[in-house]
């Protein structure tokens, strides 16, 4: 059992294009448990924060005007080995390699407006909740609990 949270986010391009439905859809097909959800607008400063990793990258102040640009929806979810498998379901950054049936593959076709962001590792999903949401939402206070038992807690 490797039971994780993560931090997953439609951008503004795919609020835009009405694909929250599809995307929370998705996992929750795959059987993930959704345990908070938000429409909102990131403010500059946690903007970069989030992006804290690309900062001296070419392409920074444009990802952060974009992912400011209008509202995200930004999401925990839990699951085994989620932080994996949802980068999976995600598919790669870029259009020209993000395979048909993953949600890049089937929605995005520019490397910057890729619909959706998943984090990376432990640590950045960790970082990214207590950025956006509150430090609390990545513990796990009762791990051992199957969920409907946890959410009863
Ligand atoms: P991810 O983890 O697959 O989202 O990709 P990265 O961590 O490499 O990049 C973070 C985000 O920055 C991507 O999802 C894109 O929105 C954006 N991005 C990445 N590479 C580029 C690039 O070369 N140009 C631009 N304009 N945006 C990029
Ligand atoms: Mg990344």
């Amino acid at each position: 059992m490797t039971l994780q949270r993560t931090f997953i986010m439609v951008k503004p391009d795919g609020v835009k294009r009405g694909l929250i439905g599809e995307i929370v859809k998705r996992f929750e097909q795959k059987g993930f448990q959704l345990l908070k959800a938000e429409l909102m607008v990131i403010e500059k400063e946690k903007a970069e924060l989030h992006y804290m990793e690309h900062k001296e990258k070419p392409f920074f102040g444009e990802l952060v005007d974009f992912i400011t640009s209008g509202p995200v929806f930004a999401m925990v979810w839990e699951g085994e080995n989620i932080i994996q498998v949802s980068r999976l379901m995600i598919g790669s950054t870029s259009p020209e390699s993000a395979a048909p049936g993953t949600i890049r593959g089937d929605f995005a076709n520019s490397k910057q407006e890729n619909i959706v962001h998943g984090s990376d590792s432990i640590v950045s999903a960790e970082r990214e909740i207590a950025n956006l949401f509150e430090p609390l939402l990545t513990r796990f206070s009762n791990q051992n609990l199957p969920y409907d038992e946890q959410r009863k807690t």
